[in-house]
């Protein structure tokens, strides 16, 4: 069932069409990746789904109705620019956000401290916000986000600014919160998270939707002419050949597409012909990089790779 849906939704500043005709749905019980690179369209998309912006056309319904202050209470927003009472101590800052979102009491309390206790943040009760690191102050705000146990999620880049071990709890929880029924969207501009965590993504590039769907429909689309390679040799012999349509190296892995499916043998043949020392010959995984590269061209593959 659907839970959100986005229609023909658009958006422009001036001459910038930062949102341009985005259409999506989000089911209940997923976690929804809003995918592309910096600039996209994301943040907007975001805003206008919390109301910040009014589109210039399309809707937004939530269970049916468009967006209003009831969905606001419904909702979690980790915002992108952080805003957190520098003065305030972290337990009361958490206090404080459950209770604008109308939740107090002992139960709020309890919750507030076994989220600090998850994020290791349990010593900090008393500590000022100004005296935490960047990384714990948005920890800080995540928990300020989820406390009042709304059932949808917005989260605006919300692995931005955290250490590894940080973003792999960061992402372990929320993958609880969706085992528990939440619905969560979430931006990223970092492929490998939305890969890791969504079941749906959108990809949107100069605000226009260019992918959407199951994730897992999608690579299985995009596979069966993509092979995914490690070898050691050379390879430039491919270049031109008419069975091939792309090469594109990723670092790791060097991508190939062929014009068709079936000639998967004969690229085969041809790289052991040429004693290629094949490590990897993967023709049923494709990443959403590898997707969004295809899709987007290769520079748009390379600036997302480096961000
Ligand atoms: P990022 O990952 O960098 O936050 P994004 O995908 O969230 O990027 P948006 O912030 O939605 O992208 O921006 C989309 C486009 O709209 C950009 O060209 C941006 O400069 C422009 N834009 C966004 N907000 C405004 C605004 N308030 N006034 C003018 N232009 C804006």
């Amino acid at each position: 069932m659907n839970v959100l849906e986005v229609k023909r939704l658009c958006k422009s500043f001036g001459p910038i069409k930062a949102v341009d005709d985005v259409t999506f749905n989000i089911t209940e019980g997923s976690v929804f990746g809003l995918i592309g690179r910096n600039g996209a369209g994301k943040t907007t998309t975001l805003r206008m789904m919390m109301n910040i912006y009014t589109p210039d056309s399309g809707e937004i319904l939530f269970y049916g109705k468009p967006v209003d202050n009831d969905f606001k209470k419904k909702v979690g927003y980790l915002p992108e620019e952080r805003g957190l009472y520098k003065k305030m101590t972290v337990l009361d800052t958490l206090l404080f956000f459950a209770d604008v979102k109308g939740k107090s009491g002992n139960d709020i309390k309890k919750s507030a401290n076994e989220y600090l206790e998850k994020f290791d943040l349990a010593d900090r009760k008393t500590t000022k916000i100004q005296d935490l690191s960047k990384g714990n102050q948005q920890k800080i705000q995540f928990i300020a986000t989820i406390l009042h146990d709304p059932e949808f999620l917005v989260l605006d880049e919300p692995f931005s600014g955290l250490d590894p071990i940080n973003t792999d709890l960061l992402r372990q929880i929320i993958i609880e919160l969706r085992d528990k029924g939440k619905v969560i969207i979430f931006s990223t501009h970092l492929m490998d998270f939305a890969e890791k965590m969504c079941d749906y993504i959108s990809m949107i590039e100069h605000g226009k939707i260019i992918l959407d769907g199951k994730l897992s429909d999608l690579k299985t689309k995009y596979a069966k002419r993509n092979i995914s390679m490690n070898y050691s040799g050379d390879i430039s012999f491919l270049k031109g050949n008419p069975i091939i349509e792309s090469i594109e190296d990723f670092g790791n892995t060097t991508g190939i597409r062929l014009k068709d499916a079936s000639q998967i043998q004969n690229l085969l043949k041809l790289l052991v012909d040429k004693k290629i020392d094949i490590k990897k010959f993967d023709a049923n995984d494709i990443s959403l990089h590898e997707i969004f590269v295809l899709l987007a061209g290769n520079k748009a593959g390379k600036e997302v790779q480096n961000v």
